[in-house]
């Protein structure tokens, strides 16, 4: 499922009432999202949650403003967040020596006999 599909999905349950789904569809909206670095869905988001949580017999009110505020902080740090992901990813990459996979050019570890991705044999055995 994509963001904009969770996203979709929670703004059909807030539509039918149905509070709970719609903050569970939007916690998932929002952690995809987060991981994109894609702003529109996080305020799509913020919107669902904050509709939820002003809703007046809602226990998934409590967890609705969790959302909403979740949304709104990854929002402010949108930019630093993806450019902390890519810092890590690079870091991960730079800690074992790599190498292209010749069958399927896959990273896999310089020292791997088969390739976890197509099971490629490297050792020549
Ligand atoms: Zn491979």
């Amino acid at each position: 499922m994509t963001a904009e599909g969770d996203l979709a999905k929670a703004r059909e349950h807030l539509r039918s009432g149905d509070g709970r789904r719609a903050v569970d569809a939007g916690w998932r909206a929002a952690n995809a999202a987060l991981l994109k670095g894609d702003a529109e869905v996080l305020r799509g988001v913020i919107e669902v949650a904050d509709a939820v949580a002003l809703e007046p017999a809602g226990r998934a009110g409590r967890r609705a403003e969790q959302l909403a505020t979740y949304c709104r902080l990854s929002l402010d740090g949108a930019n630093e967040v993806v450019e902390s992901h890519s810092i890590l990813a690079r870091i991960s990459r730079m800690r074992r020596p790599r190498r292209t996979c010749p069958d399927c050019a896959e990273q896999i570890a310089a020292e791997a006999r088969v390739c976890r991705f197509c099971g490629f044999r490297l050792d020549g055995a």
